[in-house]
């Protein structure tokens, strides 16, 4: 059985002050809930106060991006062992805005990994095709070139504690979700993917995530499927009910 994990991508949102007002409102809502892994991903500004405030509780904390050098002239980067010190366990990668508007490549995303994984932070690897793609039927070459690449000349053992996030980019912050069993299909190729990998006992235990406008309504429908491992959820994280409602969904 794979424990399914339900991540919040904060993305640009949240002061320190408000973070804290979230974990004071969220954290006695899921208290006791150990039936899915949560993690909280808020900006790097707000990792301080939210790992002060999760202390002690069911809940994680992760980050939004990496890099992936150890140290060096990076004007406004930080690389894996600066968020393990802070207390950081988990980190986005590859998310498609960072892809689109930052100069993501699968290369930099099989870098990220690399080094988050060599840290010893569990990564979370975003894939996932465009509107375009989808209408070329070009989706299940797209998650296979993404995924292969991201895990170029990793190792099962060095990778044991991956995670990826099937994000279909045309249903991100738009409303439109991928249908249950258009969400497993995808979760299906990248498992191949990751058989052809790492093998196919490490196929079996790798969780893959869906993230696309996850929403309490919706969460249900798509966490029964046995394809899908858990959530990657943006907007409706923000709210501390409307996230406890995806998390208990
Ligand atoms: C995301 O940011 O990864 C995401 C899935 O966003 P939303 O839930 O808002 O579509």
């Amino acid at each position: 059985m794979r424990k399914k994990l339900i991540a919040a991508n904060w993305k640009m949102f949240k002061t320190p002050n408000q973070t804290r007002d979230f974990f004071r409102d969220f954290l006695p809502l899921v208290k006791d809930h150990d039936r899915d892994e949560i993690v909280v991903c808020p900006t790097n500004l707000c990792i301080d106060a939210a790992v002060a405030a999760a202390k002690g509780s069911n809940v994680a904390i992760g980050a939004q991006n990496l890099h992936w050098e150890k140290e060096g002239a990076y004007t406004g980067e930080v690389n894996a062992a600066m968020l393990q010190a802070v207390g950081v366990t988990h980190v986005i990668i590859g998310h498609s805005e960072r892809r689109q508007y930052f100069g993501e490549t699968d290369d930099t995303v099989n870098l990220k990994l690399k080094s988050a994984l060599e840290a010893g932070l569990i990564p979370i690897v975003c894939v996932g095709e465009v509107l375009e793609e989808r209408e070329a039927n070009l989706t299940d070459d797209v998650l296979r070139r993404q995924s292969l690449r991201a895990f170029h000349k990793v190792s099962a053992k060095k990778a044991a504690s991956l995670v990826v996030a099937y994000e279909p980019v045309w249903a991100i912050g738009t409303g439109k979700t991928a249908t249950p069993q258009m969400a497993a299909d995808a979760h299906a190729i990248i498992r191949a993917e990751a058989a052809e990998s790492f093998g196919k006992e490490f196929a079996e235990n790798l969780r893959i995530l869906y993230g696309g406008s996850v929403k309490p309504e919706n969460a249900h429908a798509l966490m029964s499927e046995a394809e899908i491992d858990g959530a990657l959820v943006g907007g409706a994280s923000l709210d501390p009910k409307s996230f406890t409602a995806i998390v208990k969904y």
